[in-house]
């Protein structure tokens, strides 16, 4: 296993990573809230904790990855009554609706989706721990947890309570003994889905569920708890009091890792401030690729801003740069097959190729470093960019060490993955029909055909080739 480095929130330094059992290693990251469709401000989290898992798992690290589903909250609640549809299958459209956006991104190292409401009996079941420990209590139908009880809140943000933070309204909750105690079990409202507790029928509240979740999971302690920035206060600070104070054991998490957040016009983009993006129509005008990209060129720790119509546009004119040997490359080998014949690969590069990849895991091992990664990938373009007319003469053994660096972005970054999207996709699915086309037309001595599907094809800016294997085709022009 290789050593990595990771900045730790809640020790605000970095540190050599060291989990609890290795190799395993056991990864919660707080998922969606699935009232609504998924914007690219959720996406940039999600694509970061995927590199994280990808990484952790080419360095021999074998990674449990869990995020959570809050299928039930009064953002769903409100949604529903106001569409008029059950919160349960209102929840479930938008999580499935997520899941497909994900697998468009590439998100794939994501091994189990727990849904809260599958977790009902683990939640009343550490409820009625922390209520016989004193650490809960019940009232009018609903349960409490008093924040006094656990000295060690606040240790992960720096602040104490939400009523400590200027300018804090907290509703004033007659039920509550202190106004910054916060509910974990619901008392029930009419037309709401229920389950039955010892405090009569309700829901749980939005902290508790991912401490129910982790420890029926994890158990008492796990090595990575990752989210964005915004759930730090008092998302995490409630989940580290509410499982602490139920196992009785220290510390919940022993790395945690925060996401920046993506901003629009200086604002954090969310549904309530309006200033969305949503991440189905960034994939349509963009692909993946884009995405990934824009998201993984910049240190996740920071703000990332966005601005329309140039963040993208931008982001999509510099990864056709960085990708454009790895797009070469991929066709000749796709045209030829990997035992295509030709020259080998100069030693020089062959060396330089081995050493990058090295670089490349090291810089990556450094806190999950992707912008310094694809810096170190743009290095190798440039490298490779007063070759690329010779690459049609390489071997594929030697195509291969050369796309080794590109390689190595595939399976951590989950770039330079060909997607077949644009121009260049509906080429690559119709010429071998018009090449097809082609033989027939020969093989019965049409060669006026033949040579018509070839000219239609060159003015296309294909060029196509005819030797003993076959015809080879290429594009002369570039997209
Ligand atoms: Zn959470």
């Amino acid at each position: 296993m290789r050593r990595v480095t990771i900045y730790d929130s809640m020790s605000r330094s970095v540190r050599v990573f060291a989990p609890i059992q290795p190799p395993r290693v056991g990864l919660f990251v707080c998922g969606l809230t699935p009232y609504d469709a998924a914007h690219i401000g959720h996406a940039r989290t999600f694509v970061f904790f995927d590199v994280v898992a990808r990484a952790l798992s080419r360095w021999g690290y074998r990674v449990f990855s869990v995020q959570n589903v809050t299928n039930l909250d009064d953002k769903i609640l409100d949604r529903a009554a106001a569409d008029d549809e059950d919160p349960l299958a209102l929840a479930e459209r938008h999580f499935l609706a997520w899941r497909l956006s994900a697998e468009r991104l590439g998100i794939r190292s994501v091994n189990y989706f727990p849904h809260a409401t599958d977790y009902t009996a683990e939640i009343v079941a550490q409820i009625q721990t922390l209520v016989d420990r004193g650490y809960a209590y019940a009232s009018a139908g609903s349960v409490y947890y008093s924040l006094a009880r656990f000295p060690a809140y606040g240790a992960l943000s720096g602040q104490r309570t939400e009523a400590l933070r200027p300018g804090a309204r907290l509703e004033v909750d007659p039920a509550k003994r202190a106004p910054e105690d916060f509910v974990i079990w619901k008392s029930a409202t009419p037309g709401e889905p229920t389950w039955e507790s010892p405090w009569g029928p309700g829901r749980p509240g939005w902290h508790i569920e991912d401490t129910a979740i982790t420890l029926r999971l994890f158990g008492p302690r796990y090595d990575l708890h990752g989210g964005g920035l915004d759930l730090i206060f008092p998302h995490h600070e409630c989940e580290i009091a509410l499982a602490e104070s139920t196992t009785g054991e220290s510390p919940l998490v022993n790395y945690w890792m925060h996401g920046g957040l993506l901003n629009m016009g200086g604002e954090k983009m969310s549904k309530s401030l309006g200033n969305v993006y949503l991440l189905d129509d960034a994939l349509d005008e963009f692909g993946p690729m884009v995405l990934r990209f824009f998201y993984l060129n910049a240190h996740y720790r920071g703000p990332l801003d966005f601005t329309r119509g140039t963040s993208l546009p931008e982001a999509r004119a510099a990864y056709a740069r960085l990708s454009l040997p790895a797009e070469r490359i991929a066709e000749l080998l796709e045209r030829d097959g990997s035992d295509r014949p030709g020259e080998p690969v100069p030693e020089d590069l062959a060396a330089k190729s081995d050493d990058l990849v090295e670089r490349l895991d090291t810089t990556l091992a450094d806190d999950f470093s992707t912008r310094e990664a694809i810096a170190l990938l743009f290095g190798w373009t440039d490298e490779l960019a007063g070759r690329l007319d010779r690459l049609a003469e390489l071997s594929g053994d030697a195509l291969a060490t050369l796309r080794a660096p590109y390689d190595w972005g595939e399976e951590t970054l989950g770039l330079f993955v060909r997607v077949p999207t644009g121009r260049a996709g509906a080429w690559a699915a119709i010429v071998p029909v018009a090449l097809a086309a082609r033989e027939r037309a020969r093989a019965r001595g049409d060669y006026a055909e033949a040579d018509r599907i070839r000219d239609a094809l060159g003015a296309a800016g294909i060029t196509l080739e005819d030797g003993a294997g076959g015809t080879r085709w290429e594009f002369t022009r570039p997209e």
